[in-house]
């Protein structure tokens, strides 16, 4: 009986070791989210564990134990990394990176709960210095910020030579979020808040000069502004939508956000899977509490000059702006720019203030609500 159980113990043993040994490795992208900050993200079947290795200031790999059996996708560097290399060392295998050098780097890696995402986020920081005589070591001092007025970012979408949608009475995008940007840039001030526009005239800041912008300045708010655009049915189709950062099965909102992110949908659907990985709870429960106060003053204010101004609600999906920036942080799709009676209204210079006072209106309030602690970002995840 006792040999019987032995033999049972290792042969759960050796089966186990066994199932051990083989890892896919399914897909492999790399997602950068800034010029500063490249997300690295390996999709397994599933691991049991990893070891994160630094060789030098720039050269680090993943080790993950057994050999990895299949590679689906090939591993091809980008953003600030210089080359990848896979290697099968003491039965484990080895995915090398090597950064652009002559900077320092900082990591953050995450296992998704279910073990079949790993993220590696790597964060650029200062250049190495030379002269050694300078260099001394000496840390940050941690900056507790002395004011205690908010810091809203408005960001207008578009610009430049990115027109955004186009619509009726040859209504640009970019024209109206600038617009309505400055009238809330304009009411927040007034209301004696610090705002940071992402643009005040007809430039065009990347993605990524947007998110950065937000977390310089170190944003309590983060809101960004678009105008809506529907391929079919344009004359039903039409009102208000506040999306918060999220996954989301809505293929609707999945195009919509392909199309703001200048994105293909196949890419943002890698973006959709992962992005309860990149992004910390709660900045995901303010977001959206965020969006519902916007949403709400938004409504209300704007009914009172286009009385059939309707609202199809807060809703979720993965924009880019909204990945990246450390504060809560919500995107407008004011109207529908192809809908007849939305687009007239668009055109209105007095519709397009009342929406502004809206959404400066939903910021107050939510600041008011959360009382947001300046000196600390919510999403501490991102940041360590
Ligand atoms: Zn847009």
């Amino acid at each position: 009986m006792v040999k019987a159980i032995i033999t049972l113990v290792f042969l759960l043993f050796s089966l186990n070791s066994y199932a051990y040994r083989i890892v896919h490795l399914k897909s492999f992208s790399i997602l950068s989210l800034t010029q500063t900050v490249d997300n690295v993200i390996f999709t397994f079947d599933k691991i049991d564990k990893y070891r994160f290795i630094m060789l030098s200031n720039d050269y680090w790999y993943i080790a993950v134990p057994g050999k990895i059996m299949s590679i689906t996708t090939p591993l091809i560097p980008k953003g600030n990394i210089r080359r990848i290399l896979v290697r099968i060392i003491k039965g484990e295998t080895r995915i090398f990176f090597k950064m652009d050098s002559g900077y320092k780097y900082r990591f953050h890696i995450v296992l998704s709960r279910n073990r079949h995402f790993l993220i590696v986020r790597v964060e650029k920081q200062n250049r190495i210095k030379i002269h050694k005589a300078f260099a001394t070591n000496r840390k940050k001092t941690t900056k507790t910020r002395v004011s205690k007025i908010p810091v809203v970012v408005v960001d207008p979408g578009h610009g430049g030579k990115d027109p955004g949608a186009l619509g009726l009475f040859g209504l640009k995008e970019k024209n109206i979020t600038l617009s309505i940007g400055k009238y809330v840039a304009y009411f927040l001030r007034r209301d004696g808040y610090r705002v940071y526009m992402t643009r005040t005239g007809d430039t065009y800041p990347t993605l990524a000069d947007r998110v950065r912008l937000a977390n310089r300045v170190k944003a309590d708010v983060f809101v960004s502004i678009h105008v809506n655009y529907t391929p079919r049915d344009r004359l039903r189709v039409k009102g208000l939508e506040v999306y918060f950062v999220n996954t989301t099965s809505d293929k609707r909102a999945l195009r919509l956000a392909a199309r703001e992110n200048g994105m293909s949908l196949s890419q943002i659907s890698d973006l959709n899977k992962i992005i309860l990985s990149l992004i910390q709870s709660t900045k995901i429960e303010y977001s959206k509490k965020l969006a519902s106060d916007i949403y709400r003053y938004m409504l209300l204010y704007g009914k009172q000059v286009y009385k059939s101004y309707t609202g199809k609600g807060v809703r979720q999906a993965p924009f880019y702006v909204l990945v990246g920036t450390r504060c809560p942080s919500v995107l407008v799709e004011t109207a529908f720019i192809n809908n007849p009676s939305d687009a007239i209204f668009l055109r209105n210079d007095r519709f397009r203030r009342t929406l502004a006072r809206g959404i400066a209106k939903g910021v107050e309030l939510f600041l008011r609500k959360t009382k947001i602690s300046v000196a600390e970002p919510l999403d501490k995840n991102l940041k360590s």
